[in-house]
């Protein structure tokens, strides 16, 4: 094995062992959460070689970065030809509209989605495909200016106008904890993301189901995974050691 494989193995093992620490933690068995590895600082041979290790759901921010190694390691695959690792892409920063018609052949899940235009969008051109497109709605837990996502108080009325876009599949709920204020902060960000999805739960519209949050990055996936997490972001922590 290259040095490259060796480590990124090295370091997937053990945000894997640290997830399913912090699971056994709380109660939760480690299948329940899913590791989206962020590859958005790694060339393609690096994001190929953390495929090769055995982690198939890679996450990027721009979608032509996205696009870009796509083309070169192939689009989402959950049925892939034997030879190929399988790649389920998430799409977890901003999505212009103009955009969307080039990624939905690529993606299996949009965690971003922060606005009504875009879910129109969305709904158009999942339509055109004759598929349903899942996605999480993006929100702005820690009321960080700075930060990405539609403020809480706009999901409620997002959900009750679910109806107007039945081509996207709305799977869950996506937020960032504040970048300052450490642990105490994320923690505090983490329930609000959570306590959202038990109030949005209460009042489903039909066809909606809120089974995923996507929480907590490479400083606080093990405080998300506690909380509640069912996918968490990891990037830099994969990466840790190598020359990138
Ligand atoms: C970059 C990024 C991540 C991964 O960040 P790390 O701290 O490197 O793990 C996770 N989520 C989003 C939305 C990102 O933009």
């Amino acid at each position: 094995m290259s040095d490259l494989a060796q480590r990124i193995a090295d370091n997937l093992a053990l945000v894997r062992a640290r997830i399913a620490a912090a699971a056994g933690r709380s109660g939760r068995s480690a299948n329940e959460i899913t590791l989206v590895a962020v590859t958005k600082y790694v060339a393609a041979d690096v994001a190929q070689a953390v495929l090769a290790a055995g982690c198939s759901d890679l996450g990027e921010s721009r979608p032509q970065e996205l696009w870009a190694k796509a083309d070169l390691l192939g689009p989402n695959s959950d049925t892939p030809a034997s030879d190929l690792s399988p790649i389920r892409w998430h799409l977890i920063g901003h999505l212009q509209r103009n955009k969307v018609r080039r990624t939905l052949p690529l993606i299996h899940l949009i965690q971003s989605v922060d606005s009504r235009r875009l879910l129109a969008t969305l709904n158009e051109e999942a339509a055109l495909r004759g598929q349903a497109v899942p996605v999480l709605l993006e929100a702005n837990i820690s009321g960080d200016a700075t930060k990405t996502g539609m403020p809480p108080a706009e999901l409620e009325p997002i959900m009750a106008e679910a109806a107007r876009w039945p081509h996207v599949a709305i799977r869950g709920l996506m937020g960032m904890a504040s970048g300052t204020g450490g642990e105490s902060a994320a923690k505090r960000d983490f329930g609000r993301l959570r306590t959202l999805r038990e109030q949005l739960s209460r009042n489903l519209p039909p066809g909606v189901a809120l089974n995923e949050l996507s929480m907590g990055m490479s400083n606080d996936y093990e405080l998300a995974v506690e909380s509640g997490a069912t996918i968490v972001r990891v990037g830099s922590a994969l990466f840790e050691g190598l020359p990138i």
